[in-house]
């Protein structure tokens, strides 16, 4: 029979990316998820419209405001937040109980509020920030998107600079210089951490 393995570390565990709006942990998930089927990668509930291209079930299960609120009746969610524009957002418990207990490592990308809540009951999860190269770059990446009003980019950036500072709150940080990079350094962490 095949040997206990020795410390917790060795087990599959679960990891949870946070980090700023707009550092890219959507798109380094996304090549996680290209590269790397071996790592098991939640699905999370919303109640947002899909945009153009988004598959139910595979970038999120998009449900209703009433749904939503029955997940949360029924103790569904491992965590959820109001993340930006009024929609929820939340992580289904049981696929990601059952990942694990399949020996899978497991990956959750959420928001900061999330993250905490998850720390708040799993405090043995691996807690990895993705952090811009610098300020500045965050800065870019946020006005680049090109779509808000300038009192929105204000408040955004407002926000992104609370964010930044919860760094401290977190295992180890991984610097999003480039997307494929991120997810390599990413990936090696969760199947082989450090702490
Ligand atoms: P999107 O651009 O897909 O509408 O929103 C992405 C934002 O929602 C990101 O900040 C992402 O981390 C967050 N998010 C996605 N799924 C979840 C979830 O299940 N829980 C929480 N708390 N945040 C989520």
């Amino acid at each position: 029979t095949p040997a206990v393995p020795a410390t917790p570390a060795q087990r599959a565990r679960l990891t949870v990316l946070a980090g700023p709006t707009a550092v890219g942990k959507g798109t380094v998930a996304a090549d996680i998820r290209k590269n790397h089927p071996e790592v098991w990668i939640s699905v999370s509930a919303t109640t947002r419209r899909p945009r153009p291209g988004e598959v139910h079930g595979r970038h999120y299960w998009f449900v209703t405001e009433e749904e939503f609120d029955d997940l949360i009746a029924r103790h569904e969610l491992l965590e959820w937040a109001v993340v930006h524009k009024g929609a929820r957002y939340g992580t289904l418990r049981r696929p990601v109980v059952e990942a694990l207990e399949g020996g899978r490592p497991a990956l959750l990308e959420i928001d900061l509020q999330g993250a905490r809540q998850v720390r708040a009951s799993m405090p043995e999860a691996f807690f990895v920030f993705l952090a811009p190269p610098s300020w500045e770059e965050l800065v870019r990446r946020l006005v680049g998107r090109g779509t808000e009003t300038p009192e929105e980019r204000e408040r955004r950036l407002e926000t992104a600079r609370e964010e930044l500072a919860a760094e401290s709150e977190f295992d180890v940080t991984v610097v999003n210089t480039e997307v494929h990079a991120a997810s390599e350094e990413l990936v090696a962490l969760m199947t082989n951490p450090r702490s």
